[in-house]
């Protein structure tokens, strides 16, 4: 096995074993682009170094003879002490985690080559003894785990001591002494020297960033943004570059568009005389690219035809990490960029404009997530509220909560159930927690490549940073007289970068305002609303599965189909029983004679009716499912608690109120210890006679009313929680004969079917299907009965530990769980197709509307999803994508 790859012998393809960061650094050499020298060591080594420990057969030898060849091509050896290389040993997943792992500068400088530095630096000393503490810094940090916070008391005493107040005031002998004194907190958190042999230095570097794999930080990162977590890093050992050598010398980053709007024209962050991180990590206000066409032309023009030549050769917008040492330019790092999900459309379709992609790959470069985040409200700014402050819209959103301070905090807020705006002067990896907690994040440095700005688009987390007037100090920030406490209550837009005090109503987004139907004329050549109409409708021409809606009103029917949704696939009739209409179930409950309850069920029979025909009249033409009352009785009766008290002060007061009683022997007679394994569903239909032929009998009649008017209704029958044929025999026998007996001669046509969500119900799909005209996939109750987990219960009880050991990455009750659930679904498709060939096949619960598990339905071969109507337009998209992209693994 071969474990180390030179830039030159790999390419963009190879993700999966050279990480993106090394397969792109190939990609760019073999590009010609200048990257400085160097390998990358294998996410198939790292896999191997956190399984067996430090020795990895081979990987010594091979790490050996790859250095050997770049100290040949750089004519220097590693920390010599005359002329030293030195390199930087980089992280890079297959995934981008931004600054989740970590990363080592300046590797190779040691006592001994120091003055050599200086030398190749022009007699720089300076800039040799603050390398030299800066790696001391980080390989501490890093390697060793000692407290960043002593190497930081270390360089603030250093400055106070000298009486100022920023690092570049430091001269050398300043800097000499503070690498005396990082040394010595080096010593006492390690009880061993900084290593001085440049080979180790190395080895140790790359094992760190082997281990940084696992940080608790990359760990939480890789669930929220459900990378698996068993890829491992690759390292990439590079010769160093300085972006720190003086005034002609400096590190940026940049977009080949606006990550941000999907804007054409480069876009970027330049800082002058800094190295690595800085300019990621938001310390530092930076300049706009701009600026650098000023300071260095050459160097600019240069960058911008590599720009160009990369977006080219990408076919997309590719983010670059560059430095600039003496007015020679480096490429660090390139990668198709993160971008918020309006530039993701708009981006999308300029791209099809400009001929370099076609529709079908304009849908790949975009996700139903995304579609979902351009659904999210606006503020509604018509109350002109005025702005606190302004910073640097960084992900868009409107977000309001309360201002706290710390990732702890708010994580403790969040968990009270009330949203934050986390407010910081930067964030940096370690406020990850805090950062998912927050319905917002404001910050006072940085621009849209800062830490904050880049983590926050990848989770789609509304984002201003760079808010540079507000002033943060302990736990209040002000803006000039302004004081905001903590607890105080905030708004950020991370469209316009505004800050607000207090909460700003909001409204509908343009994305949503475009499905109603009314878009404000103003808007309509909306460049985003235009990208979204027509990579949706080619999605629509597309795809194979056809979408339906979850809906139980005639309001939510007519909204779905506003989205597009081509009939619904879930009506559930329960919804239908509570309101006012809780006493008439009450009755039939409390019914000592079937002619009790005969007349209860003859009071609810109109209502049904018109509840039907509402809904029949916004789906003209499109097929209804109605599915037949599913949930336990006692939901619609008292809780036992509540009434047994009433009943027992009632007695102690010597009084007795008949109805009382008859209600809590009722409630005490039909409560169950698991109501979702009890008398539910078609068990329900079986136990009390008249109920399923009454809601029949409505939806019998509904249909004949519309078609009267000259309506088309379309119903299908649904019969929830069946697990055996013989259930659905009998409830279909007394439906076929009230359905003949209400149509008569109107040519209305009623479809029979069932849900399977009963695990028996998927292994014996072939008889069922016998007797059933469709099924629909009730995935919440089969998720919960394969599992054994009680849909209300586990969410809090203990799914935060499975998810925490990686027994799954999400809930199975978010998206499919395809190799156990998914594989009920398979075999009920397949055995319900070979007994009743032309079987219709549709999904009805949450999974409906998961991006991935659309997916799976497509390639399981539904005839349809069904979801609520919010996510109509997602599943639109997504079936769309299914549809022309066979392996969607890699767009995320
Ligand atoms: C299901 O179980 O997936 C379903 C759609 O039914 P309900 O959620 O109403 O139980
Ligand atoms: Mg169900």
């Amino acid at each position: 096995m071969k474990f180390v790859y030179d830039f030159s012998e790999g390419n963009k393809d190879l993700k999966d074993l050279l990480g993106g960061k090394g397969a792109n650094l190939a990609e760019m050499t073999n590009l010609g682009l200048p990257v400085p020298p160097g390998f990358t060591i294998t996410t198939e080594a790292c896999r191997a170094y956190l399984r067996d420990g430090d020795h990895v057969d081979g990987l010594a030898a091979e790490i050996d003879e790859h250095l050997a060849a770049l100290e040949r091509q750089m004519g220097r050896r590693l920390g010599d002490a005359d002329d030293p290389l030195l390199v930087s040993v980089r992280s890079g997943a297959k995934f981008s985690m931004p600054g989740m792992m970590e990363t080592v500068l300046n590797v190779g400088l040691t006592d001994a080559s120091v003055a050599g530095l200086s030398r190749q630096a022009g007699g720089n000393d300076r800039f040799a003894w603050d390398s030299y503490r800066r790696l001391i810094q980080m390989f501490g940090k890093t390697v060793c785990d000692v407290p960043g916070h002593e190497f930081e008391d270390a360089l603030h005493e250093a400055k106070t001591a000298k009486g100022v107040t920023d690092d570049v005031q430091l001269d050398a002998a300043d800097l000499r002494e503070l690498v005396a004194a990082y040394k010595k907190v080096f010593a006492e958190h390690t009880g061993h020297e900084f290593p001085q042999d440049p080979r180790d230095q190395m080895d140790q570097a790359v094992a760190a960033v082997f281990r940084s794999w696992n940080a608790d930080r990359a760990v939480l990162y890789r669930r929220q943004e459900r990378i698996p977590t068993d890829l491992g890093t690759a390292v990439n050992v590079v010769a160093m570059v300085f972006g720190n050598l003086g005034a002609d010398s400096g590190t940026g980053v940049a977009f080949t568009r606006d990550p941000a709007s999907g804007e054409q024209g480069v876009y970027g962050d330049y800082l002058a005389n800094a190295q690595g991180e800085d300019v990621v990590a938001g310390i530092r206000n930076t300049l706009a690219l701009a600026e650098l066409e000023k300071l260095d032309k050459r160097s600019y023009d240069e960058l911008m035809r590599i720009m160009a030549t990369l977006e080219g050769h990408y076919r997309d917008l590719c983010d670059i990490e560059f430095t600039i040492e003496r007015g020679k330019l480096w490429m660090l790092q390139t990668r198709v960029g993160k971008r918020t999900a309006a530039a993701a459309f708009t981006i999308a379709a300029q791209l099809v404009d400009e001929g370099v992609i076609d529709l079908d790959e304009a849908l790949t470069r975009v996700t139903g997530a995304q579609l979902g985040q351009l659904m999210f409200p606006r503020f509604d700014l018509a109350g002109d509220p005025s702005a606190l402050t302004r910073g640097v819209g960084a992900s868009p959103g409107a977000a309001y909560g309360e201002v706290v301070f710390t990732s702890e905090r708010a994580v403790e807020v969040a968990a009270g159930g009330k949203p934050v705006i986390l407010v910081r002067r930067e964030t940096n990896p370690d406020d990850l927690p805090g950062m998912i907690a927050a319905n917002g994040i404001l910050t006072s440095r940085g621009g849209k490549t800062s830490h904050a700005a880049v983590v926050a688009r990848g989770m789609g987390k509304t984002c201003v940073c760079g808010a540079d007037q507000v002033a943060v100090s302990g736990t209040t920030f002000t803006v000039g007289e302004t004081v905001v406490e903590e607890g105080d209550v905030i708004s950020i837009d991370g469209t316009t970068g505004r800050v607000y005090l207090g909460e700003v109503p909001v409204r509908p987004s343009e994305v949503v305002q475009y499905f109603e139907g009314d878009l404000d004329p103003a808007r309509a050549n909306d460049p985003l609303v235009a990208a979204v109409h027509r990579i949706l409708t080619h999605a629509d021409s597309r795809r194979a599965l056809r979408v339906r809606t979850n809906a139980d009103t005639g309001t939510d029917a007519a909204r779905a189909r506003r989205f597009g949704a081509q009939g619904i696939g879930l009506c559930r009739t329960e919804h239908m029983f509570l309101g006012d209409r809780r006493e008439l179930v009450e009755r039939l409950i409390l019914a000592r004679t079937d002619t009790d309850r005969d007349a209860a069920l003859a009071a609810l029979q109109p209502l049904q009716r018109a509840d039907f025909l509402e809904i029949f009249r916004e789906m003209n033409g499109l097929p209804v499912t109605i599915r037949l009352i599913d949930p336990p009785l006692h939901e619609f009766l008292p809780s036992l608690e509540e009434l047994a008290v009433r009943v027992a002060v009632q007695h102690e007061h010597g009084r007795r109120d008949e109805h009382d009683e008859r209600l809590l022997a009722a409630v005490r007679r039909m409560h169950e210890q698991n109501p979702m394994l009890g008398l539910r569903g078609v068990r329900l239909g079986l136990v009390i006679p008249g109920l399923f032929a009454m809601q029949v009998r409505a939806i019998a009649e509904a249909a004949v009313a519309l078609a009267a008017e000259g309506g088309a209704p379309r119903p299908e029958i649904m019969v929830p929680l069946v697990g055996a044929v013989q259930e659905l025999e009998t409830v279909r026998a007394e439906a076929e004969r009230i359905i003949a007996e209400v149509i008569g001669d109107s040519p209305v046509e009623i479809l029979i079917g069932t849900m399977i969500e009963v695990p028996r119900a998927a292994l014996t799909a072939g008889q069922i299907a016998e007797a059933a005209e469709f099924f629909s996939f009730g995935t919440n109750d089969l998720t919960q009965m394969a599992w054994g987990f009680s849909r209300d219960d586990v969410e809090g009880a203990f799914f935060w530990r499975y998810l925490e050991l990686g027994i799954f990455g999400i809930s199975p009750f978010e998206s499919i769980d395809a190799d156990g659930v998914g594989r009920l679904v398979r075999i009920a498709t397949e055995e319900g197709r070979a007994a009743r060939p032309g079987l219709k096949l549709g999904v009805c619960g949450e999974h409906g509307g998961d991006p991935d598990s659309v997916r799976f339905f497509h390639e399981v071969g539904l005839d349809y999803v069904s979801c609520s109507p919010f996510r109509v337009p997602i599943a639109r998209l997504e079936a769309g994508r299914a549809a022309v992209d066979t392996d969607g693994s890699d767009h995320r």
